[in-house]
């Protein structure tokens, strides 16, 4: 695989250019053109000289979008193919507010919770800064967006297949990078990170000064039970998740949210939501209820919209801050926990 000239920085693009011999205008022509989602090859701005040295170290389109689906409510799901044959899903959808965009930060996922899709092979690569980016960059076109105010991508969710924290360094390189001024500038206030709990880089991300959502997923109040449907609480505790998240507040000032999806008989009881009302009342957080997507290959059943807002009653009954999602893209295969990867052919 070539190099991505999408996981540089803007200085460092810059000092690519420099080097090629190139003026330094020819920086924010480059830069825009990707940023417009274009291949090298169609940045019509510079000379066929510059494409072709381009083009020998770097990846043309690192990223093609190669499906589109559309769901009964407007939802998008895409498969993205990257320059390996790899194919990661994203989704977007659509709000009175804007566009939010799910994208994935690795091909497959290790986590193996047993409630998903994406860790179905387990984790087959950690996607660069520029792929993550690049997501963004070819939906945003896509939908016929520009850069900075004229774009039509307006809140991004890592919430595809892969774990954030699991790839640490290049989820925060495409925190930088989608949020240049000049850029696509989505501000990290428009940007949640969800996690299954890695609790380390909690508190490293506290560090960032990036004022980027937190989102935690939770599926249970008790350690013994979620040890049985997500294995990563064997290592950290519910506890340490909390007291990462109450560092994370006083440090970025942002309120956390959990996700809690409910599965049928093993989550959803009363028991279960006075825990939570134990564990969490008084916190600047929220909680997301989600109805269960089924996957296939799990044996897990979903809750009925009844159950669903009858546990909603008794979280709000006891004094927290909840909502049940709405359920969006699941007759396309794109709602929660139902993104997974799969590996292109070669056919030539
Ligand atoms: N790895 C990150 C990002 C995944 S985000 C994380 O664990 O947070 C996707 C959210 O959907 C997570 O809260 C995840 O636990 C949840 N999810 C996964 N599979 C699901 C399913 N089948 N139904 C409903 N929610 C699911």
């Amino acid at each position: 695989m070539k190099e991505i000239l999408q996981d540089k920085t803007l200085k460092e693009l810059t000092d690519i250019l420099l080097e090629m011999g190139e003026k330094s205008y020819r920086v924010g022509q480059v830069y825009r053109g990707l940023m417009r989602g274009k291949a090298i090859s169609e940045i019509t701005e510079i000379s066929k000289d510059l494409k072709s040295k381009l083009l020998e170290r770097y990846e043309d389109r690192p990223l093609k979008i190669i499906e589109t689906f559309v769901g009964e409510d407007g939802t998008e799901k895409y498969l993205f193919e990257l320059a390996d044959g790899n194919i990661i899903e994203g989704v977007l959808m659509k709000y009175k507010y804007g566009n939010t965009q799910c994208v994935s930060t690795q091909v497959g996922c290790r986590m193996n919770c047993v409630f998903c899709a994406s860790s179905l092979n387990g984790l087959i690569r950690n996607l660069t800064s520029g792929e993550i980016l690049c997501q963004v960059l070819a939906v945003n076109a896509k939908q016929g967006g520009e850069l900075g105010e004229k774009r039509k991508v307006t809140n991004v969710v890592l919430m595809g297949s892969g774990e954030p924290l699991d790839n640490y360094d290049n989820v925060i390189t495409f925190l930088h990078s989608v949020s240049v001024e000049g850029g696509l500038n989505i501000s990290p206030r428009n940007i949640s990170l969800s996690t299954c709990g890695l609790v380390p880089y909690i508190y490293k991300l506290a560090e960032e000064k990036i004022p980027v959502n937190l989102t935690i997923s939770l599926h249970s109040p008790f350690d013994e039970e979620r040890k049985e449907i997500m294995p990563i609480a064997k290592a950290y505790s519910i506890e340490e998740i909390l007291s990462a998240c109450s560092n994370y507040f006083n440090k970025t000032k942002r309120r956390y949210i959990f996700e809690y999806s409910l599965i049928k008989g093993q989550n959803d009881s009363e028991r279960h939501a006075n825990a939570l009302i134990q564990l969490l009342k008084g916190k600047p957080c929220h909680i997301n209820l989600i109805r269960l997507n089924e996957v296939k290959e799990r044996r897990l059943q979903s809750v009925t919209d009844k159950d669903a807002y009858r546990f909603l009653g008794l979280l709000e009954k006891g004094g927290l801050s909840a909502t049940v999602r709405r359920q969006i893209g699941s007759d396309i295969g794109g709602a929660c926990g139902q993104l997974r990867n799969s590996y292109k052919k070669e056919t030539d």
